[in-house]
């Protein structure tokens, strides 16, 4: 059913696969088993819209591996959303919280729709009626969902109330990224950006690079980007770019984060803030400067402009923001890359510190929660360099290859039944 050749993403990721399943010389019926998700949920999804006409919506739900723990994931809500993609992310999952030594295994959702042309309306009833219609495979013991691009703490909201109607009592950890009010946790909102910047302080370290006299860029200006941002900033790098889908600004003097974001909230875009240089995405990724976070969208650094970088390293805070032809060719001129199944995993750590909240019936402070976080960051950064070091290779393929180990030890010890 799955079709490789016609979406680069999941070739992509079958082909990282395969490569460090081959450094790990591992058997070729654990890597078929692997490649191949455990389960494959397709639902047309019925909404009737506000003027009265009905239209039907694909939904996916892909299982990919559940060695490690519970499936888990997020859904998204985008027109381009297809089976191959969703596996792709799926798989993605599987390895990211492998990487972060999580409990979990992979698991992503979607619906092919356009939320923007969607009423509130209509995206409440397209949310309840494919949680009613998946129920049946999640559970907070079985896959539990989050949010991802165009879904957020209200969609969470729904599919818990949904969830929970069904069953007969209110069960908050059927998701996560819940609101606040309803289960959420303290810090999830900000976790993912807080990720990026405690790899990127570690990277720092790592390299000898003063975070406090780095300058930064910022692809994309977003929940990651902003807090990843404001964060940073905090820390004492300079923030001199940040951009969004409009375009980007740049002040080598440093960027205000929150003031840049109040301007955007008055504005609708960071362009045209106060005193900055007005410049493009293209501008930005190819400025020099020590750090740079694409934030924004997949395949931002391509083998078109990956010989014009000049940032000493990339965090990735996108999922995919670089292509596999692009990261070859920052390997050859030294540009280090800490990847996105490392660089953004705060999202899902903090989700599940959410989980296990919901599941013990308790609610920790902020303090706690940060604390976890990069508790668990920290350990997941050294593991990488770890293996980078003991296969002689960069961070993508030794997290690649940690992830793929973790994976295969635990289908190995659990065996194939009958
Ligand atoms: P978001 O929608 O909040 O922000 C995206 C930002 O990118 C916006 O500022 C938008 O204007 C900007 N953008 C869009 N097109 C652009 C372009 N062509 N050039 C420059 N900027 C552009 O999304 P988000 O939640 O911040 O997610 C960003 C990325 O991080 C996505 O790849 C997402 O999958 C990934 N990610 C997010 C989380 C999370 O917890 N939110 C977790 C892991 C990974």
């Amino acid at each position: 059913m799955l079709k490789q050749g016609v979406n680069k993403f999941f070739d992509s990721a079958l082909q990282q696969l395969h490569e460090a399943s081959q450094t790990l010389e591992l058997d070729s019926g654990i890597v078929e088993f692997l490649k191949t998700p455990k389960r494959m949920v397709i639902v047309s999804v019925p909404v009737k819209r506000d003027n009265g006409e009905f239209n039907v919506f694909m939904g996916y739900r892909v299982q990919h591996n559940n060695a490690r723990g519970p499936y888990k994931g997020g859904i998204r809500y985008h027109p381009e959303v297809t089976l191959e993609e969703v596996t792709a992310l799926a798989m993605l999952m599987t390895w990211k919280c492998a990487v972060v030594d999580l409990p979990y295994g992979g698991a992503k959702g979607g619906v092919a729709c356009n939320p923007k042309e969607m009423s509130r309306e209509e995206l409440e009833k397209l949310t309840r009626r494919y949680t009613s219609m998946i129920a049946e495979v999640i559970g907070p013991l079985v896959d539990i969902p989050a949010p991802d691009v165009y879904t957020d703490e209200q969609t969470m909201a729904w599919i818990m109330d949904t969830y929970s109607q069904l069953k007969g009592y209110q069960i908050p950890e059927v998701v996560t990224g819940k609101p606040v009010s309803v289960g959420g946790s303290y810090g999830r909102r900000e976790a993912t950006s807080r990720g990026v910047a405690i790899t990127t302080r570690e990277i720092a370290r790592h390299l000898n690079i003063p975070l406090n006299r780095s300058r930064i860029a910022i692809q994309g200006y977003g929940n990651v980007g902003y807090y990843a941002a404001k964060i940073l900033h905090e820390w004492g790098a300079r923030i001199v770019a940040v951009s969004d889908s409009k375009g980007g600004i740049l002040d080598e003097r440093g960027l205000n984060p929150e003031a840049v974001m109040e301007h955007k909230k008055k504005t609708g875009s960071v362009i045209n803030y106060n005193g900055a240089k007005t410049i493009t995405n293209e501008e930005l990724l190819e400025l020099e400067c020590d750090f740079l976070i694409p934030a924004a969208l997949e395949n931002q650094i391509t083998e078109k402009n990956a010989d014009r970088i000049k940032a000493k390293v990339i965090v990735e805070g996108a999922n995919g923001p670089t292509t596999p032809e692009a990261d070859k060719i920052l390997y050859e001129r030294k540009i280090a890359v800490v990847p996105d199944i490392l660089s953004n995993a705060g999202g899902v750590t903090v989700s599940y510190l959410e989980w296990v909240q919901n599941l013990k019936r308790e609610r920790w402070s902020l303090e706690e929660v940060n604390q976890k976080l990069e508790e668990k960051m920290v350990k997941a950064f050294a593991d990488v360099v770890s293996y980078g070091k003991k296969y002689e290779t960069n961070m993508r393929n030794a997290a690649m290859i940690l992830a793929v180990d973790r994976v295969a030890e635990a289908v190995n010890l659990l065996g194939i039944w009958p």
